[in-house]
C-alpha cells in the first residue's frame, strides 16, 4: 500500500498571469508570501514529516513525502507528481486561505487515482465533520494532532478493516453517515515520535532564520501557556495550555544527526516558544555542549518567559538569534488578547540579547482587538525605538476556530468572510467603527516601510552575511530569481 504525505501546491498562476507563492503545511498562519516564483521562507511542514517518520517505523505500507510548496509546484504539477506516486492514500492538511482549490484538487487526485484522502491540519479540524459532509473525495479527516491518528488509519487499511470509528481523533464514514470518534488525548511523550523525516522533505531546503545554510529546521517542545486569542495552535491543534518538552539528550542527538547526515550549518528551533520552560532550556543547552556541538542556532522564543540566566546559556551552547512576538505596545491590547507581555521587560530582553551576542527579530500585528490609529502609532514608535535587529508586521487574521474570529463574527467586525480573504498579505479581514479596514491597510503599508528599511540597513551593515543568505538562495533557486526577489525587497523599504 502506498501512502503520500502533501503539502500541495505552494504556486497558483492568476488568470491575469500575475504568480502567487503560498506558505502551507508548517506555517503558523497560511498566506501568501510573495508574488515572484521565488521566495526566501519556508516553513518545514512539522506535522506531516512526523507523521511520515512515524508510518515509515510503524507500519508495513510503503510511505513517501512531497512538498508543493518548497518545491514551487502548480497544481497542474503537483496533479501530475501524485498521480505518478500512485497512492492508495493521500494524507494533506487543509488550509482556510487556499481551501477552495484544495479541495478541487483533492477531487481531481480522486478521480485519477482513486485513492482515499485523508485531511488533516487547523481548518480539517475546524471544519472536519462539514468537509467530508460536503466533499465526496475526502474520506477521512484527523482532529488536532495527528501522528498517530495517521499511523492507526494505515494500520487499519493494512489490516483490510473498513471501519475506522475506534481512531480517536479521526472522523470517517461509515454506511453513508460521517462520525465523528473523540478528540485524541494530546501525546504526552513527544519522544515516542521517530525524528521528523527529512529525507522527502529535504532537510536542508526550509530557510527560517537562517544565517547559516543548510540550517535545519527542529523542535524541542509542543504547546504554549499563553491563550492568544488569535493563535490557532494553541485554540485549534492542541486546544489546551498544556506544554510538553523533549528530552533534551534526545533533541542534542537529533542535533548530532543532523549535523553528520545532513552537514547542518545552523538549526533553527520552530517551537511554539523555545523559552517557555527554564529547566528545559538548561537542559537542552547542556545536553548541546555535552556532545561538543559547534553549530549556531536559533529559535522562536518570547520575551516573557525567558530571563538573563537563560539567555546567557543559550548564548553559551551556541544561540545567535531569537525571534519574539511583540504584536502591539498597547497594554490593553496585549490584555485584550490574552498575551502576559511586559513591554519593559521585552526592552529589557533585547538589551540582554545584544550584549549575549543573540541577535533579535520582533513581530508586530495590525487590527487586533482594541486596535486604533493611536495603538498603531503607539507600536511604530516601539518597534523603531527598540533595539532589535530586525522587525516583522503581519495583519490580523482571525482565523475559524479561534477566539477571535467568534469574538470579531459576533461584534460585526468581520469585512469578509470569503476565507481565500483569509490572508496575511490582502487584504485586512477586521474592520472597526473607529478605524476601518481599509486604515489598518494604510498603516500596514507604512508600518512594512519602515520595518523593511530597519532590515535593508541591518543587512547593509553585515554584508559577508547577507552575501551568504543571497548566494544560497540564488544556489537554490537561481540568479535571475533573486535578483527579482532583492528588487522586491528594496522597492518595499522606499516605494
Ligand atoms: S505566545 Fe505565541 S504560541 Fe503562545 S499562544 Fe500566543 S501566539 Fe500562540
Amino acid at each position: 500500500m502506498n501512502v503520500l504525505f502533501a503539502n500541495l501546491a505552494g504556486v497558483k498562476v492568476d488568470p491575469d498571469g500575475k504568480v502567487r507563492h503560498f506558505i502551507k503545511a508548517g506555517s503558523r498562519w497560511p498566506m501568501t508570501i510573495g508574488y515572484a516564483k521565488s521566495v526566501d521562507y519556508y516553513p518545514f511542514p512539522f506535522w506531516l514529516a512526523y507523521a511520515l517518520a512515524l508510518c515509515k517505523r510503524d507500519t508495513a505500507a510503503s510511505c513517501s513525502g512531497l512538498d508543493g510548496v518548497v518545491m514551487d509546484l502548480t497544481d497542474v504539477e503537483m496533479l501530475a507528481a501524485v498521480t505518478d506516486r500512485k497512492p492508495d492514500l493521500l494524507v494533506t492538511e487543509l488550509a482556510a486561505l487556499t481551501l477552495a482549490d484544495d479541495l478541487r484538487f483533492l477531487a481531481a487526485v480522486k478521480e485519477a487515482t482513486g485513492c482515499r484522502v485523508l485531511v488533516a491540519g487547523n481548518h480539517a479540524t475546524v471544519a472536519a465533520a462539514a468537509l467530508l459532509e460536503e466533499n465526496d473525495c475526502l474520506d477521512f479527516a484527523a482532529i488536532g494532532e495527528y501522528e498517530f491518528t495517521v499511523k492507526e488509519v494505515v494500520a487499519a487499511l493494512l489490516a483490510g478493516k473498513d471501519d475506522f470509528t475506534g481512531i480517536a481523533g479521526l472522523v470517517s464514514r461509515r454506511d453513508g453517515d460521517v462520525l465523528v470518534a473523540p478528540r485524541r488525548e494530546l501525546l504526552a511523550d513527544l519522544d515516542s515520535l521517530p525524528f521528523p523525516d527529512r529525507e522527502d522533505f529535504p532537510a536542508t531546503i526550509y530557510p527560517d532564520f537562517t544565517l547559516y545554510s543548510p540550517c535545519i529546521n527542529i523542535v524541542s517542545s509542543r504547546g504554549c501557556p499563553c491563550g492568544c486569542v488569535y493563535c490557532q495552535e494553541r485554540h485549534i491543534m492542541y486546544a489546551s495550555p498544556r506544554y510538553r518538552a523533549r528530552d533534551p539528550e534526545k533533541v542534542a542527538e537529533e542535533m548530532e544527526y543532523c549535523v553528520k547526515r545532513f552537514g547542518a550549518r545552523q538549526f533553527y528551533f520552530d517551537d511554539q516558544s523555545f523559552v517557555v520552560k527554564k529547566s528545559h532550556v538548561l537542559g537542552v543547552c547542556a545536553a548541546i555542549k555535552k556532545r561538543g556541538l559547534k553549530v549556531p542556532w536559533t529559535v522562536m522564543g518570547d520575551a516573557m518567559f525567558v530571563d538573563r540566566e537563560t539567555l546567557a546559556a543559550m548564548a553559551d551552547a551556541g544561540c545567535i538569534g531569537m525571534k519574539f512576538g511583540v504584536e502591539s505596545a498597547d497594554p490593553g491590547i496585549l490584555k485584550a488578547i490574552g498575551k502576559p507581555l511586559d513591554l519593559d521587560k521585552c526592552r529589557q530582553v533585547v538589551k540582554w540579547c545584544r550584549e549575549l551576542g543573540i541577535r533579535t527579530h520582533a513581530t508586530f500585528c495590525l487590527g487586533l482587538p482594541g486596535e486604533t490609529e493611536a495603538t498603531i502609532k503607539k507600536s511604530l514608535v516601539f518597534m523603531e525605538e527598540l533595539d532589535a535587529d530586525t522587525a516583522q508586521v503581519s495583519k490580523a487574521v482571525p482565523y475559524p476556530g479561534t477566539p477571535m474570529y467568534a469574538w470579531a463574527s459576533e461584534h460585526g467586525y468581520l469585512v469578509a468572510k470569503d476565507l481565500t480573504s483569509f490572508d496575511g498579505m490582502g487584504s485586512c479581514v477586521v474592520g472597526y467603527p473607529d478605524l476601518p479596514a481599509a486604515e489598518i491597510d494604510r498603516w500596514y503599508g507604512i508600518f512594512s516601510k519602515r520595518v523593511a528599511r530597519k532590515k535593508l540597513f541591518k543587512y547593509m551593515s553585515e554584508p559577508g552575511q547577507s552575501l551568504s543568505i543571497l548566494l544560497e538562495m540564488g544556489r537554490r533557486k537561481g540568479v535571475m530569481s533573486v535578483l527579482k526577489s532583492a528588487w522586491t525587497f528594496v522597492m518595499r523599504a522606499f516605494r
